[in-house]
């Protein structure tokens, strides 16, 4: 197996696939690792992105996971090594965006990497400094109010200082605007004044493939997304339809939604209104002890064979305050992400090929107990989603993956630690994190394959 290019870090599990997508687009041969890997690479490829869930676990567990990421990934060969975090720089006072990137520095015995959360495509832009979502600054865009990582200061020199020990300065606009060169001599003048950390302006995918350039041969870079655009043409790639190319799908198709985010509730709406049959799960049911993924399973079996069904939890925000209210938000959460991911593993067992997975951590939930531990990155469906393929898994490998989560003794998921795969040759899968895609997205995504 030849030696990778490109090793990436991503601190949670759609951010990874967003990533990997970006790369795909700009050329790559890409597979996304559930955790690091415990086995061989299924496919020869360009990089391999190794999606963690380190965002909001203590520091020191994002360290520990990402340097076991590092070690695996310089383990087969990667020339540079790619942090990735989200475009809204999502981290606390303490991290953990600063503590890995240190950690990571020290491990490539590195004392200058770039910072920049900055995705102009998808918005986020950084100016002086500071990161704008859309139109306004971090702290006005409502990720001042984030439950787990709020974002009350949109300038990230000084959030990213807060976090790490080394000093933190400025590449901006008019030096990212002047080229490479101009970039390159900015770092040089940077590191001479003892700076280990340079936040990078960028308004534009030019500056970005501006930035690209000069990052050639840099042991770390730690960013949003965005700046994978430009890394690619570095290692003498170039975009390609190959890139993109994944076997050809067989099988049934399915949808299973656990998004509540109202670019989902539109997609539900869309589905159902092209007359496609869907069945809704009720949380409140299955808190009630009801068996209602075997109830689901024993209502889409008939009806696979005639198209694409669709099973969902998905709900607006009022009902969803209902059940939260009832069950409490991590339990009605916990419980749903079970019975979902309960169903896709009896869908794919019952002949689905083609698997759409509408939410983050519903999409967490339903790789695990499907047992997949290797996705190749294909074509793009919408920004940000591409279509995936999982080749069948190696038995060895699904119970690693399974045994770690954790996970009541009576749970159905839990139980079968075999990995799911239909008899077809492995699975098409694409994971949607709640607000991406268009009203059409479950159709369009299967209109793609065909
Ligand atoms: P998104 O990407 O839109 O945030 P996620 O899957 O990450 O979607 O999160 C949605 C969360 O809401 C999951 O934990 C899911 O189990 C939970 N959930 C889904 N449907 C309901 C519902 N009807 N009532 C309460 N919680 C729900």
């Amino acid at each position: 197996m030849k030696p990778i290019s490109l090793g990436c870090i991503a601190d949670d599990f759609t951010g990874a696939t967003d990533l990997a997508n970006n790369l795909v687009r700009a050329g790559m041969r890409v597979v996304q690792t559930i955790g690091v890997p415990d086995g061989p690479l299924d496919a020869d490829v360009d990089a391999v992105v190794v999606a963690l869930k380190s965002r909001t676990v203590p520091a020191e567990q994002a360290v520990a996971e990402s340097l076991a990421a590092l070690a695996w990934l310089q383990g087969r060969g990667a020339q540079q090594i790619y942090f990735k975090y989200c475009s809204t720089f999502d981290s606390t006072a303490q991290g953990n965006i600063g503590p890995v990137t240190e950690a990571l520095m020290d491990a490539l015995d590195t004392g200058f990497t770039i910072a920049t959360p900055a995705f102009p495509d998808n918005q986020r832009t950084v100016f002086k400094g500071y990161l704008f979502v859309g139109d306004v600054l971090l702290n006005e865009s409502g990720m001042q109010n984030h439950p787990l990582t709020p974002m009350a200061d949109a300038n990230l020199l000084r959030v990213m200082q807060a976090q790490t020990r080394h000093r933190v300065g400025l590449i901006d606009h008019r030096v990212v605007a002047r080229g490479e060169v101009a970039v390159r001599e900015r770092m040089a003048q940077l590191q001479a004044e003892g700076v280990g950390v340079a936040i990078v302006d960028a308004l534009s995918s030019e500056d970005l493939l501006r930035l690209g350039g000069a990052l050639k041969g840099m042991p770390l870079v730690t960013a949003g997304s965005g700046v994978a655009i430009g890394l690619p043409a570095n290692f003498g790639i170039t975009p390609s339809l190959q890139a993109s190319h994944l076997p050809a799908a067989g099988g049934l198709q399915a949808v299973v939604s656990g998004s509540c985010s109202l670019a989902t509730n539109r997609q539900v709406l869309d589905f159902i209104k092209r007359g496609h049959p869907a069945l809704a799960i009720e949380p409140l049911r299955i808190a009630s002890g009801a068996d209602v993924a075997a109830e689901v399973l024993a209502w889409a079996r008939p009806l696979l064979a005639q198209g694409p069904v669709l099973v969902y939890s998905t709900a607006d925000s009022a009902d969803v305050k209902t059940v939260q209210s009832r069950l409490g938000a991590q339990e009605a959460g916990a419980l749903v992400e079970r019975t979902l991911a309960a169903v896709a593993r009896g869908l794919v067992e019952c002949g689905v090929g083609q698997l759409v997975v509408a939410g983050g951590e519903t999409s967490g939930a339903c790789v695990q107990a499907l047992g997949i531990t290797q996705l190749q990155i294909g074509p793009q469906i919408d920004p940000g989603v591409p279509w995936c393929h999982a080749r069948p898994a190696s038995p060895r490998s699904a119970p690693n993956v399974i045994a770690e989560a954790p996970v009541a003794d009576d749970d159905p998921v839990a139980i079968q630690r075999v990995p799911a795969m239909a008899s077809h040759d492995g699975l098409h899968l694409t994971l949607k994190s709640g607000n991406f895609g268009s009203d059409d997205f479950f159709t369009k995504a299967f209109s793609m394959l065909a």
